[in-house]
Formats: C-alpha cells, structure tokens, sequence
C-alpha cells in the first residue's frame, strides 16, 4: 500500500508519520528529511537544497522527483511507503504516479490533515526537535517538561532554521500557492480522504488507520 500525507507545513505530517509508520509497517519516507540528511552529509544535493530551504522555497521539481524515484526504488520501500512533503507541486504528483505505475503500484490513498490555516503559523514557529531522537514537541501546543530538553531521551532541543517566523510565513504561502491544488487533484483521483488535523494526537493516528482499513494494535489489514 502507497500512501500520501498531505497538509501544510505544521499540519503535523511528520508526528504522524511516525506512528503510522510504527503500526503499519509501511516506511516512512519524509523528503524534507532526505534533504537534512544530504546536508548533515554534506553532499552536493545537501547543499543545493539549502539555498531553497532556507529561504523557504521549494526546491526544483527535477531534483526532488530524482531523489525520491531513487530512494523508491530501494528494497525497504517495496512493501509501500508513506510519503511526508512530497509530492509537493502537480508535476511531482504525475512524475510519482507514473514512477508507481511503472511497478503495478499505485497511490491508494491520501490522507489529507486539514488545519485551519491561523493556527498553522504556531504550529510551525514554536516547533522543537530533539537532536539525539528526532521527536518533536511545541512550545505552545506540545511543550516539553523541562524547556529545550527531550522528555524521553534527555537530548537538546532545536528549532529548525527554516521555522523562524519570517520563513515560516513564506512557506504557508508557498503551500497555499503551489501544495493546497493538490487538494482538488486527489479529490478529482477519487482517493483523497480528510482528517481533522487539530484532534488529539493519537486520535488522528486511529482515524487514519481505521480510514485506509488498517485496524488493531498489528495495523494488518482486515480480510
Ligand atoms: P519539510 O521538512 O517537508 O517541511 O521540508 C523542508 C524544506 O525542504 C521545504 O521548505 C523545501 O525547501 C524542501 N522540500 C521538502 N520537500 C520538498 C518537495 N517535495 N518539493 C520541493 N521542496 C521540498
């Protein structure tokens, strides 16, 4: 099974990736995160990255479609994959379509997170990330126990570069201009299914499981 997250930045995509990666099975494949891994590596697609991601923009179609065709097509990602930030504009949803089609898959779902857009700007401008275990909290939302420090692993917590007020506020407007489409594209494909992103966490992850048939502690499917 092949599945989209859709949402704005802050829509909380990634927390819920996470959970539905762990109960599904299905792996998680985040493009924000594949581009802050090639920077951490610093190769040349990390830093290329870069100079679109800091000033919150989106970085080319050819070069995000690329990165992504080659990370499918890896072995832990032949059972299905959650996608998280991508696609982003509807030359990558067709480029990815094609890309499935090519090996009998398809999307078989999208679960769109619906946020109301004034809630978003917190959401992305208070967010923290731990460095040692990745999980993220917000200051106003989610906060952690102790400020800046993991409630679970005792790491430091980080604000992304790109979560500043002033780049958060241009990447809503990137997502309203160039992402929010996708919404009607989906709805046109018959397979977009909404879920009201601003319910209690691990209740969102239950509505998603039970919306894609995917129930139970296991995540298998029922017959
Ligand atoms: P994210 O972690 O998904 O919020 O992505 C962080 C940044 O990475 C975005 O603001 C873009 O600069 C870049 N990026 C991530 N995914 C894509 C994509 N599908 N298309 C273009 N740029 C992307």
């Amino acid at each position: 099974m092949d599945l989209i997250l859709l949402g704005a930045p802050g829509a909380g995509k990634g927390t819920q990736a996470k959970f539905l990666e762990e109960r599904s099975g299905l792996m998680h494949i985040s493009s924000g995160d594949l581009f802050r891994a090639a920077l951490r590596q610093g190769t040349e697609l990390g830093m290329l990255a870069k100079s679109y991601m800091d000033r919150g923009e989106l970085v080319p179609d050819e070069v995000v479609i690329q990165m992504i065709i080659e990370r499918i097509s890896q072995s832990d990602c032949a059972k299905g994959v959650i996608f998280d930030g991508f696609p982003r504009t509807r030359e990558q949803a067709r480029a990815l379509g094609e890309e499935l089609q090519h090996h009998d898959r398809k999307i078989d779902y999208v679960l769109y997170l619906s946020v109301p857009d004034g809630v978003l700007l917190r959401r992305i401008a208070g967010r923290q990330t731990c460095k040692t275990c990745g999980t993220t909290y917000n200051i106003y939302y989610f906060p952690s126990k102790r400020a800046d420090v993991c409630d679970g692993c005792n790491g430091k917590l980080y604000q992304r570069s790109d979560d500043s007020m002033e780049t958060a506020r241009h990447r809503l407007d990137v997502y309203f201009n160039q992402t929010r489409p996708l919404i009607q594209f989906y709805q046109e494909h018959g397979n977009l299914i909404e879920v009201d992103g601003q319910r209690e966490i691990s209740l969102v992850t239950e509505l998603m499981l039970s919306s894609i048939g995917m129930n139970g502690s296991n995540g298998q499917k029922p017959h």
